[in-house]
């Protein structure tokens, strides 16, 4: 997660039920951006950081999808953790654009003598045998980088995939398939006994081989990862050939495919927070099981329920306060609400509340502050647009804790 502006990030217990580590697969995202990494304010909240998902299967091991500059964060991630002594991920590398291969020089754990790294990748047309060797050396190559490839002391194997091949990892059994993007790109299946996902990034419909091809790559996915670049008129009209998708095309081949959750990835660099937003409401009017991937988003599955958890970071200054508030939303399941209860720990970016009701995560609430009193003796009510950010169900009482982010 972004921790240059994190100033105070709330640790909240997880309410779900104690679950054996060997039924779960989790996923973790480390970054969604497409393109190229955003830094602008106006992106924190999903985040600015290139392509990289982290997949722990039930069997333990770690897979990693593509190496964006998200894999720094990840880096940084496995050197604290308690498996550290040696680091042994699988790296799904999907193709070599940019925002897919610029974390691997920033990779930590690869300049760790202990460490062995397994990396897949294709054979490109412009690169030859050993391409994604080739992409290391190139990217490190003088004068790109100031260290040199040498240093990579960890021990580094790199496997051949095609698209219709199918492999295993300790725990997933493998299947990727090509997909329609400039210069080639593979999209993956993982299947585990928890639940499959399927991780196709990076893809333009339009195809109607690798259209059929994909469909069948997401059949009866749990968790669906696709390309929602762009919104369905830039796809029609702008933006026509770029190699990418929209959220609709993800919606129609989740319906047609019996896909449980779609995931909407690889945002724009010129999609602010609010645009994906809008992004993800229109997907929901669509499709229930929407979700936009954010920076430090957790999916777990093998559980009762699917289990998303966002984390919330806390901008600003808090104040404990005591607003009466009014405020309306949609349920978990849909269903319209309005209830009344009191903010009492807000700041100018966000409030926790605590409501009877349930919303949705990423969901829209609006939020009606009764004697604001603020600009004086003003009485008219307040109204703010808040986001769902974070759920909690608390465990003895009949109440719901929820992070929101105010937007407007
Ligand atoms: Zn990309
Ligand atoms: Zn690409």
């Amino acid at each position: 997660m972004p921790s240059t502006h994190s100033i105070a990030a709330e640790p909240m217990a997880k309410p779900s039920a104690k679950v054996t580590q060997d039924r779960v697969a989790k996923l973790k995202f480390w970054g969604v951006r497409g393109s190229t990494p955003t830094v602008d304010r106006a992106t924190w909240r999903y985040g600015g950081n290139t392509a990289c998902v982290e997949l722990t299967t039930p069997a333990g091991v770690r897979v990693i999808l593509d190496c964006g500059t998200g894999l720094r964060m990840l880096g940084r991630h496995l050197e604290v953790s308690p498996d550290s002594e040696k680091i042994e991920p699988h790296i799904f590398v999907t193709h070599y654009h940019w925002d897919h291969i610029q974390g691997i020089p920033f990779f930590a754990p690869l300049y760790a003598e202990q460490n062995r790294l397994h990396f897949y990748s294709f054979r490109s047309e412009y690169l030859g045998a050993d391409s994604l060797k080739r992409v290391f050396e190139a990217q490190m190559a003088y004068p790109y980088f100031p260290v040199d490839l040498s240093a990579m002391s960890a021990h580094r194997e790199f496997t051949e995939v095609n698209g219709g091949d199918h492999l295993q990892v300790p725990g997933a059994r493998v299947t990727a398939r090509w997909l329609n993007h400039p210069q080639g790109c593979l999209g993956f299946r993982f299947e585990t006994s928890a639940g499959t996902v399927v991780y196709a990034t990076d893809n333009e419909p339009g195809n109607p081989k690798l259209d059929q091809s994909l469909m069948e790559l997401a059949a009866g996915a749990d968790i669906f990862i696709n390309d929602a670049q762009f919104t369905p008129e830039q796809l029609a009209t702008t933006r026509k050939g770029w190699g990418h998708s929209s959220w609709a095309q993800g919606v129609k081949i989740a319906e047609e495919a019996g896909v449980k959750n779609l995931v909407l990835f690889h945002h724009d660099p010129d999609s602010t927070d609010k645009a994906v937003d809008v992004i993800l409401r229109d997907a929901r009017g669509k499709f229930a099981n929407v979700w936009a991937a954010a920076e430090g988003m957790v999916m777990t599955m093998g559980q009762e329920n699917l289990d998303v958890v966002i984390p919330t970071v806390r901008e600003g200054l808090r104040r404990d306060a005591h607003f009466r508030a009014k405020v309306t939303g949609l349920t978990d399941s849909g269903r319209a609400f309005e209830e009344e209860t009191v903010i009492s720990d807000l700041t100018l970016h966000g409030a926790l509340i605590y409501l009877g009701h349930s919303p949705k995560l990423q969901s829209e609430l609006q939020v009606q502050l009764e004697n604001p009193g603020i600009g004086g003796a003003s009485n008219s009510p307040l109204r703010l647009r808040g986001y769902v950010v974070r759920i909690e169900q608390e465990a003895d009482k009949d109440r719901t804790a929820v992070g929101i982010v105010f937007t407007e």
